[in-house]
C-alpha cells in the first residue's frame, strides 16, 4: 500500500471510533482531502484509495491540478479566503465553498454560477475564536447572514464551516466546536453540513457533530511551502 493509502484507513479507523464514541453513523462523516501544495499525483493516490471530495485553498493551483485530473470524476471544494476579483472562477469550477463570510461574495458566486450547473453549495464561515482570528462571520452577524445567503438563487446555503484557534486541550476543542453546533441549531434553517476538525482535532469535533472534516497533514503528510 501507498503511504497515502495508509494514512487514509488510519484516518477512516480514526472517524469510525470517533462517531462511534458518540453513537453517530461514521458514514454521516465525510473525509475531505485537502491537498493544498500537493501535486495532482497525490490526489490521483487518493482517488485510487477511495476519496472523491478534495479542497484547495489557492485558485491558481486548484485549476491547475483540475486540469491535469479532469478524467476523474471528482467533487472540488474551495476552502480558502477569497476574494472579489476570484469568485467567477470559483463559481465556475467548485461544487462547495466553505469559506463564504460576507454577503457580497456570496451575491457575486450567486450571480456567477453558470445556470447549467446545481447550485454551489455554501458553508458560512464563522470565527468563535475571538481577536486571533482574521476570517469568518462574527456570531453576531450570522443570523442575518445566513438569512440573506438563503435567499440567494444558485446557492445552496448547507451549513457553517470553522476553524478554531489550534489547542492540545480536548475540552478547549471541544467547547469551539460546540459553539458553532450551538450557532448552527440556533438558525432555524434547514442545514445539514457543519465543516470543522482538521488533522488534529478532528475526534473533538465528530464529538460535536461535524460532517465534513477536513484533513491535509495527516492524509498527504507535511505541506510543501517554499518548494518550485
Ligand atoms: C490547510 C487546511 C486544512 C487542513 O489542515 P491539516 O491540519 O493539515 O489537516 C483544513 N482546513 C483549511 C481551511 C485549511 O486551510
Amino acid at each position: 500500500m501507498s503511504t497515502i493509502a495508509e494514512n487514509i484507513s488510519t484516518l477512516a479507523e480514526r472517524i469510525r471510533s470517533a462517531a462511534q464514541a458518540v453513537q453517530r453513523d461514521p458514514a454521516s462523516v465525510g473525509l475531505l482531502a485537502v491537498s493544498k501544495t500537493k501535486p495532482a499525483s497525490d490526489l490521483r493516490e487518493a482517488y485510487d484509495a477511495g476519496l472523491r471530495d478534495f479542497g484547495e485553498n489557492y485558485l491558481q493551483e486548484a485549476l491547475g491540478k483540475q486540469a491535469e485530473l479532469i478524467d476523474l470524476p471528482l467533487i472540488w471544494h474551495f476552502i480558502g479566503p477569497i476574494q472579489s476579483n476570484k469568485t467567477r472562477a470559483i463559481a465556475e469550477n467548485f461544487a462547495w465553498v466553505h469559506s463564504v463570510d460576507r454577503l457580497k461574495i456570496a451575491q457575486r458566486l450567486s450571480e456567477q454560477r453558470p445556470p447549467e450547473l446545481p447550485p454551489l453549495n455554501i458553508c458560512i464561515q464563522v470565527n468563535v475564536s475571538g481577536e486571533t482570528s482574521k476570517s469568518g462571520c462574527s456570531p453576531e452577524d450570522l443570523p442575518a447572514l445566513a438569512q440573506a445567503i438563503s435567499a440567494l438563487p444558485n446557492l445552496k446555503l448547507r451549513g457553517l464551516m470553522a476553524i478554531p484557534e489550534p489547542t492540545d486541550d480536548r475540552d478547549e476543542q471541544n467547547a469551539s466546536f460546540a459553539a458553532v453546533s450551538t450557532l448552527q441549531a440556533q438558525m432555524g434553517l434547514p442545514l445539514d453540513t457543519l465543516s470543522m476538525g482538521m488533522s488534529h482535532d478532528l475526534e473533538a469535533a465528530i464529538a460535536q457533530g461535524a460532517t465534513w472534516v477536513r484533513i491535509g497533514t495527516a492524509l498527504f503528510g507535511a505541506r510543501n511551502y517554499g518548494q518550485p
